[in-house]
């Protein structure tokens, strides 16, 4: 059985989460947006941290990266396509914070159907385009990191660079809305939800 930690970082209120397996006490970082002490600070004793994943490039989910990595020595993942993404972090960072930052540089990158050990357990990558080129929701049994594919009540940003209005809709309809309804479903900004509940009430995307 896994454990699910989670803090709330930085101006965007970006969650960060820490995903372990029960039985190995192995865990991994999905996004770390800022604040890497509060970040850090999660990691019980015990608890192995080998990787950190984004769900997605932007700054709001990437900054605490390279301390991160720095502290723990832990690789760095995150989808090819958001590659793009990572490359206009300065101007991105400079625009809506007023400083320019530098991009995390990945170790390795994933692609859709990659499955991510975890311990006994694993994640699977879901390659849902639209918030961003590389946008990817991490799914471990019934439970599904979304990144800002999917929100409770919401979706992503498309008003922004790099961002596709119809293939959220076609990504969130097609590879999310097809999971078990009881399916819990983690965001990267608000509330926790479940598919059965987005797929009944949430307004941008009816079935
Ligand atoms: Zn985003
Ligand atoms: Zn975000």
């Amino acid at each position: 059985m896994e454990r699910i930690y989670y803090v709330t970082v930085g101006p965007l209120r970006s969650n960060s989460y820490l995903l372990v397996d029960g039985g190995s006490s192995e865990g991994v970082i999905i996004d770390a947006g800022d604040e890497p002490s509060k970040i850090l600070g999660m990691l019980k004793t015990g608890v192995r941290v080998r990787r950190i994943i984004a769900t997605h490039g932007h700054f709001d989910h990437v900054l605490a990266v390279d301390d991160i990595r720095e502290v723990l020595g832990v690789e760095f993942l995150i989808h090819r396509a958001d590659q793009a993404v990572l490359d206009i972090l300065p101007q991105s960072t400079l625009r809506i914070l007023g400083v320019s930052m530098k991009p995390p540089k990945p170790d390795g990158y994933l692609e859709d159907g990659d499955v991510i050990p975890l311990g006994g357990s694993s994640l699977r990558v879901i390659h849902t385009p639209g918030h961003s080129p590389g946008s990817s929701c991490l799914l471990t049994g019934k439970t599904l990191f979304s990144g800002d594919t999917l929100f409770a009540g919401s979706i992503g940003r498309t008003d922004i660079p790099l961002a596709d209005s119809e293939k959220i809709i076609e990504s969130i309809k097609s590879k999310l809305y097809t999971l078990p309804d009881d399916t819990m479903v983690y965001p990267g900004h608000g509330q926790w939800t479940t598919i059965g509940s987005e797929k009944r009430t949430n307004p941008f995307v009816r079935v």
